[in-house]
């Protein structure tokens, strides 16, 4: 039996219910996993934590899938090992969690950058302008995808990803996801499931958009993170901590006063894995990750430099980010 994942917007009171488990470890041989109440949080966080997650860093795929998809991507790994997925407690070997973890980088790893590049171009309203480019223009579909190139807007292009994957649920048993215990003033009396991770993600991006008034999808230009603005203006770097207790916003304002040009996209790139480096070391990562973080910090000044003063490309910066990446 395969987990789907579930969530319910609430979006009076601007918050989010996933379908959550609890991990614990027992000792060096084995893990337990139980189902728990829902996990509650800001409407969109488990969107941008997607968005925000280095796919081909396995330790950053690791995270997202702790934190979000360990029942799903377990149950597909071995479809036998829950039975009832309202009511489990299993214990785990630590060699087969092992393995499964290997699975899950193997399988995924590729699989999750691809939806991620797929959402990037719909909240750039760019999908169809980057289908045009590897379009042949002998083609009989090239007029459509230029006609369609040329409306995009508004995030339009999620429509044809969630038809072609259409695998959503809706569910009005609130007192089963929530077992027992539904939340007061909750304002919506459904949840949304799905059995596949890019599914769940197009239906989200489409609810968001349907119901929030004003929603935009924003990428800072000084961290790279994704964030949800609903002002009417643009909003060009996020609101979240970057350094020395300074917002991106704080330190694009102080930093245009020196005019420093801050948008750029390789730098962006750099300043993103700084961020996610920093994620896995304050939540107690392995020695080789602390290491590759030391290093990153020592290196970065110096790199950022000379790609500043030309003296290598943003190509070459990328090569050397490349290098700051714990893979398999
Ligand atoms: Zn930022």
């Amino acid at each position: 039996m395969i987990e789907n994942m579930q969530i319910i917007f609430d979006f009076k009171n601007s918050k989010e219910y996933l379908s959550n488990y609890k991990l614990e470890s027992i000792n060096d041989k084995k893990i337990i996993v139980k189902n728990v109440p829902p996990k509650r949080q800001d409407l969109g966080t488990f969107l941008l934590d997607f968005m925000d997650t280095d796919f081909d860093d396995h330790i950053d795929l690791y995270l997202f899938v702790k934190k979000y998809l360990f029942i799903h991507l377990l149950t597909i790994y071995d479809n036998t090992i829950i039975t009832d997925i309202n009511n489990y407690h299993i214990e785990i070997k630590k060699d087969k969690a092992q393995d499964f973890i290997d699975w899950i980088y193997n399988t995924y790893s590729v699989d999750f950058s691809m939806i991620q590049i797929n959402l990037e171009r719909v909240f750039r309203n760019k999908y169809y302008d980057d289908i045009l480019k590897i379009t042949d223009i002998l083609s009989d579909e090239y007029d459509e995808i230029e006609e369609l190139s040329s409306n995009e807007r508004d995030y339009c292009a999620i429509n044809e990803l969630l038809t072609d994957n259409n695998t959503t649920k809706i569910n009005y048993d609130l007192k089963t996801f929530f077992m027992n215990n539904i939340p007061e003033n909750i304002s919506t009396n459904y949840t949304f499931s799905s059995d596949t991770v890019d599914n769940f993600l197009y239906c989200i991006v489409k609810e968001l958009i349907s119901n929030v008034k004003n929603i935009k999808f924003e990428c800072c230009r000084n961290c790279g993170y994704w964030f949800i603005n609903t002002n009417n203006n643009e909003q060009k770097y996020c609101d979240s901590i970057f350094e020395n207790n300074m917002t991106c916003n704080e330190i694009a304002k102080e930093e245009r006063s020196k005019k420093n040009e801050k948008d750029d996209i390789y730098l962006q790139k750099c300043r993103k894995r700084y961020k996610n480096l920093h994620k896995q070391v304050s939540i107690g990562a392995s020695e080789r990750v602390q290491n590759c973080f030391e290093i990153f910090k020592e290196q970065y000044p110096i790199y950022q430099e000379r790609y500043k003063e030309g003296l290598i490309t943003g190509e070459e910066l990328l090569e050397w980010l490349e290098c700051m990446k714990i893979r398999k």
